[in-house]
């Protein structure tokens, strides 16, 4: 019997014939991947498709977050940002503030910030522009990546224009690409239980043509554990792959692991290592046409990520330095959420992989 055989039997044996024929992967088959209790079947047929895209190659890079604001309008079920009674507190930063903490990372080599932040309807469009310009002042090397599809909704509203004329306009000013999020999971049901007043599936696809439109890159997440099926799941995967048949803008998917405490969905349980790596190993094969598939270890903890570079996964994100959506170690109160660079080196060499530093569009910084 072949080893492919031996480790994935009879049930995922015809996914197998799909995969090394580089045929597409159907619904059924996403549902199979997800119900199969072979989790290391579905693991082996990921790192098939992940090796022959990226060889041993494990990508990582030098990054920071600004959060520029927790005000938000929105009110997502799942959402523990936000500032709320008995929650965080709200804050705006300020231009000096984001000038101030940017100063204060003048001496850490980074190749780009992101920034996201909640829908904050005080804030004019002024505020956008100036935010990206302040940033590209004080570090005008570094890439910007900015605003997630639902924010975008927000700063055209504000802005009083075309959306397709507000990307260009931020494009001058600095823009280099947009980050994933603002839809969670492509689902109208759990868009109406969890997240009713932000931008639905429908409009957050278009906002994704417009960025595709606009030349931009884009990244893309699914956000897992809040109570969606595992048909969304997959059915999120397809709509995700059929936009890029259509686009070839996405640059990489990231399945975030929900995170309960502090949201109004605290009474659901963790996610668990086996659902992580599942659900980046169902993306990795799902999506075909996706270059690649990112572990982002804050959000599904270092040592998960370490394995999930065997199950899919070709990216393990950044350095990150400040993150507010999530804390890592679930303490609210403790900002500073960092890797070192030689720490990300040893956790992906440790993993028996091969360090390779990215910048935002994948482009190698160095090898190592
Ligand atoms: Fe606002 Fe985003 Fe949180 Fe929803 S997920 S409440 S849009 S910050």
């Amino acid at each position: 019997m072949k080893r492919a055989e031996l480790i994935l039997g009879r049930e995922l044996m015809p996914l197998y014939e799909k995969v090394m024929q580089g045929k597409r992967l159907s619904f059924e088959d996403g549902l199979l991947l997800y119900r199969t209790p072979n989790l290391s079947g579905v693991g082996y047929l990921a790192n098939l498709v992940r090796e022959r895209l990226h060889g041993n190659r494990a990508y990582y890079i030098r990054n920071l977050h600004i959060n520029y604001t927790n005000i938000c309008n929105k009110g997502c079920k799942f959402c523990s940002f936000y500032a709320k009674k008995g929650g965080p507190k709200p804050y705006t930063l300020t231009m000096d503030e984001v000038r101030e903490r940017l100063q204060s990372y003048r001496h850490i080599p980074i190749t780009e910030v992101h920034i996201v932040g909640g829908v904050n309807p005080r804030l004019p469009y002024a505020y956008y522009l100036d935010l990206v310009r302040t940033v590209k002042a004080e570090r005008p090397e570094v890439h910007i990546k900015a605003f997630t599809a639902v924010e975008w909704g927000e700063i055209a509203r504000v802005a009083r224009k075309p959306l397709a004329e507000v990307l260009q306009e931020m494009k001058a000013v600095g823009l280099g690409s947009v980050p994933g999020g603002g839809i969670e999971v492509l689902s109208d049901r759990i868009h109406a239980e969890l997240f009713p007043k932000k931008i639905d599936g429908k409009r957050w696809l278009e906002i994704a043509r417009e960025i595709a439109r606009a030349g931009l890159k884009q990244y893309a997440t699914l956000l897992y554990g809040m109570g969606e099926t595992i048909e969304e799941r997959v059915q999120h995967f397809i709509a995700l792959r059929e936009l890029q048949d259509e686009t070839g803008h996405f640059l990489a998917l990231t399945p975030l692991a929900f995170h309960p405490e502090g949201t109004e969905l605290e009474h659901l349980p963790h996610t668990t290592g086996y659902e992580d790596l599942r659900n980046i190993a169902v993306a990795r094969l799902m999506l075909d046409n996706f270059p690649h598939i990112k572990s982002f270890w804050i959000m599904n903890t270092p040592a998960v990520t370490q394995i999930a570079l065997w199950y899919g996964a070709d990216d393990v994100d950044g350095t990150v330095h400040e993150y507010e959506i999530v804390y890592q170690d679930d303490a609210p109160g403790v900002r500073q959420q960092v890797l070192t660079r030689a720490e990300l080196i040893r956790l992906i060499r440790e993993a028996g992989r091969e360090p390779v530093e990215r910048d935002s569009l994948y482009r190698v910084v160095s090898s190592e």
